[in-house]
């Protein structure tokens, strides 16, 4: 998971792109960067956040009017300095690019380009990669004249070879701005407009921050060029069945971005309703519910409106500890549990609570919570997800590599409730997720719920989803 930005037809990019950033922050927190055109590019690029890698200096050399920025959670490789986006080429034609997404054919893509087309790739990010296969394609061009059409010829050709989620934000060199999503839509991209200016970002939540107020959407295999007179050329590169990623929803995206046309929140309430229902016919009757902070405070209130019960924070969240989810290892996740949230005694003490939240995946911190909530004197601890069980691994970009760390790999749900030391476990149905997600409408990958997987997946990788299938489950201490 990444975020990115692009931005054109304002004076000084970077100062927009700099807030930008920083409302796309929770979509990585491993590493940012940002690259401007003036005469040439300027770039800067490192690990930590926003706040850490950004500052007055280094904001003040990034001149020009059409820039990118990108935020990212490592997918491909171990994340060293060297992944850190954008990347950069300079022949047959200057161009940047940042990427958010995951190729799954990235190592037949990669190894063709150095054994084939003798490129040196510094580095293990797929963003490398794209911009090589198109600088590839752009060298087969007269390119003394640069056309939006030219562009697009090379990214249909790219399209051909790339397997994967992708949306890009690219500068062009003395020519504008380039983005595009992939066929299927997998990773949400939205473009804003504002007089001459243009804006794409992962989510409309840093749109809404700088003042771009007619927003639409890129569609699935759509390519968007705004030239330097801030003329929007647009073409259909590749068609596809959509399948955009239903996890933004539950967890990844901000409750007040709009993704797809659909807004978070209105979702996770949605999602909250669908959960209710099946609370109530669970036949729990909980003193009070709680959501575990942030994600999950819209679909408890709905769900305790179902059950016709109390809504209480119980639960307080210190802002400055990081996403548990996305911590890098299970050390630092377990141990980001006791920073990140502590209990208010008075609300749990003596109740029969019903925490709801967004999925559990390897049930570590569901089970630290579940104690956290005991050690303060709840009566009973009751435990419901607004998602269904995880099992399969993410291959579009999203850290869950390893299908042996799915707590619900090969557990049922009674065994998962004793693992996690609930008096009651309720999920999420498939059909629930859909309909709270979608309301009504189609569309949406839920691969890592159901194994169903919208695009090809190389016969490598499958074999490796296979073998961690079969691999005996990490420990859950
Ligand atoms: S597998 Fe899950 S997390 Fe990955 S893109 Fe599909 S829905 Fe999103």
């Amino acid at each position: 998971m990444c975020g990115i930005i692009g931005l054109s037809g304002q004076e000084r990019a970077i100062d927009r792109i700099y807030p930008g950033l920083l409302a796309l922050q929770h979509r990585g927190q491993d590493a940012a960067g940002a690259a401007t055109f003036d005469d040439g590019f300027q770039l800067k690029k490192g690990n930590g956040l926003v706040f850490n890698v950004f500052n007055a200096k280094n904001i003040e050399r990034l001149n020009g009017n059409t820039g990118i920025g990108h935020v990212r959670y490592p997918t491909v490789g171990a994340g060293s300095a060297e992944d850190a986006q954008p990347f950069i080429i300079t022949a047959p034609y200057g161009i940047a690019l940042a990427h958010n997404g995951n190729l799954v054919n990235f190592y037949e893509l990669k190894k063709d380009l150095v054994e084939n087309e003798l490129r040196y790739l510094n580095s293990n990010c797929d963003a490398e990669v794209i911009l090589n296969l198109i600088s590839v394609e752009l060298s087969k061009m007269d390119l003394k004249k640069m056309t939006p059409e030219k562009l697009f010829t090379a990214l249909r050709m790219v399209y051909k070879r790339l397997i994967g989620s992708y949306a890009v934000v690219s500068i062009v060199a003395n020519k504008g701005l380039l983005a595009f999503r992939d066929p299927r839509g997998i990773k949400p991209l939205i473009m804003g407009s504002n007089g001459s200016s243009f804006c794409f970002a992962s989510e409309s939540v840093a749109l809404d921050l700088l003042g771009y107020h007619e927003v639409t959407d890129v569609r699935p295999g759509q390519a968007i060029f705004i030239d330097t007179e801030s003329n929007c050329h647009a073409t259909q590169v590749a068609t596809s069945e959509k399948a955009a990623c239903i996890f933004e929803y539950v967890y990844f995206a901000r409750p007040d971005s709009v993704i797809d046309g659909i807004g978070v929140y209105e979702a996770r309430l949605r999602l909250g309703e669908e959960l209710g229902k099946i609370c109530s016919e669970s036949g729990i009757k909980p003193d009070v519910v709680m959501p575990i902070p942030d994600t999950a405070r819209g679909a408890a209130l709905m769900v305790a409106d179902a059950l016709g019960v109390m809504h209480r924070e119980g639960l307080i969240k210190n802002r400055y500890i990081h996403r548990t989810f996305i911590m890098p290892t299970q050390e630092k996740r377990i141990e980001a549990v006791r920073l990140k949230l502590n209990p208010i005694r008075s609300e749990i003490k003596g109740k029969d609570i019903l925490l709801v939240d967004d999925s559990i995946v390897r049930g570590n911190t569901s089970r630290e919570i579940i104690s956290l909530v005991r050690s303060v004197g709840a009566r009973k601890v009751y435990y419901a997800l607004y998602s269904p069980p995880l099992r399969f691994p993410c291959v579009y970009g999203i850290d869950m590599q390893t299908r042996g760390e799915f707590i619900a790999q090969d557990k049922s749900i009674e065994e998962i409730r004793r693992s996690i030391d609930a008096d009651a476990l309720v999920y999420q149905t498939e059909e629930g997720l859909i309909r709270g997600v979608g309301a009504g409408s189609k569309g949406f990958c839920s691969a890592c719920f159901t194994g169903v997987y919208p695009t090809e997946i190389p016969p490598a990788l499958m074999s490796r989803i296979e073998a961690d299938r079969m691999a005996p489950k990490v420990s859950e201490a």
